[in-house]
């Protein structure tokens, strides 16, 4: 018999566990400007008489680099004008949650834009929190962070400071600092992180998503960062790394987002990349508490599942992608009870599923 010419059967390509998707889980790193679907960017622009069909929404979301993504954040952004708009997209962000089986996050509000644009920060959050009230008893709790636009500079960046202070008793655990990383020293925020500390705030920031790791390094070091926003480059230090490990510093990774940005390119010094190209696998392995999300679900085209199922892609164990999974609840910006509360209740679903 002669031997067959047909290719080999090609190997099966790795995938989550069955029924991963009933797990609850939680999501870190989540911009509310974000998530709003090309669908209800139509909605939005018809309140304000713009017609803007779901195809063109759609293709202004299809960014290739950095800066683009900046610029389709400002076009989608610029359509949030009034208390309604924030409340319509916090509905619809918390339906896509449930769908994803989140129970727990902490969003991301960009103040620094809400005052760019002169608007009632407080009016805009009461909004958004009522919206997001309605989703609790259906088993989803929201917890907001204050996010200041870093190339705005440190004034701005003290006054998104102080809105985030005046609302740490209604649900603004956290304030953090986003946009364009290499715009503006590290420590011209110092003051900045000094006062929303002083007065009971959780610190965030965004570093090493496009900076490199001294970026990482002077959020730690300079602004006293709890949890850092990316953080990808912190895999081309390995004393940063075990320092992220030996301080027990989360990184918030989202994947597709780093592709998506060019963010994950720069990093690697290649022109083109894939999700094989991550130094998640690296960076957990070494210790550093990694949790996942998607950074701006709808402008990137994912969800959370889908940014589970690259796990296994990247060469990820069961029990390693278990680990990722409980580092959203670990990461937490909540009281040890709750944290530990949602803890069981993962553990006790994931024995369920036979996954520990
Ligand atoms: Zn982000």
């Amino acid at each position: 018999m002669p031997m067959s010419s047909s290719p080999p059967d090609p190997l099966p390509t790795p995938s989550l566990p069955s029924d991963f998707g009933t797990l609850p889980k939680a999501e870190l790193h989540l911009h509310l400007e974000g998530s709003i679907a090309p669908a209800t960017v139509v909605s939005l622009a018809a309140r304000y008489g713009d017609v803007v069909d779901e195809a063109t929404a759609a293709a202004r979301y299809a960014t290739p680099d950095f800066s683009a993504f900046i610029e389709a954040y400002i076009w989608v952004t610029s359509y949030l004008r009034a208390p309604e708009d924030y409340a319509l997209i916090t509905r619809r962000l918390a339906e896509h949650l449930l769908t994803q089986n989140v129970v727990y996050t902490e969003v991301t509000l960009s103040v620094g834009v809400m005052l760019l644009r002169k608007q009632d920060v407080e009016a805009n959050f009461r909004a958004i929190r009522e919206a997001a009230s309605a989703f609790e008893p259906k088993g989803l709790r929201m917890q907001w962070i204050f996010d200041a636009v870093r190339q705005f500079g440190a004034d701005k960046a003290m006054e998104v400071a102080q809105h985030a202070v005046d609302s740490r008793n209604v649900g603004v655990v956290a304030y953090g600092l986003g946009g364009d990383e290499l715009a503006v020293p590290t420590a011209d925020f110092r003051p900045v992180y000094e006062f929303v500390a002083a007065h009971g705030l959780r610190r965030l920031a965004h570093a090493g998503e496009i900076g490199g790791p001294e970026s990482v390094r002077e959020a730690i070091e300079l602004l006293g960062a709890e949890r850092i926003g990316h953080g990808i480059a912190t895999f081309r230090d390995p004393q940063l790394m075990a320092l992220l490990s030996e301080r027990s510093i989360p990184l918030e990774i989202c994947p597709t987002s780093n592709l998506c940005t060019g963010a994950l390119a720069r990093q690697r010094a290649l022109p083109h990349v894939s999700v094989l190209d991550h130094p998640l696998p690296q960076l957990l392995r070494s210790g550093v508490p990694i949790s996942l999300s998607t950074d701006d679900p709808a402008m990137f085209g994912t969800n959370l599942h889908r940014e589970y199922e690259l796990l296994p892609q990247m060469g990820l164990r069961t029990e390693e992608i278990l680990r990722v999974a409980a580092a959203g609840f670990d990461g937490a910006f909540l009281p040890p009870a709750e944290k530990s509360a949602y803890r069981t209740a993962f553990r006790a679903q994931a024995a369920v599923l036979g996954l520990l």
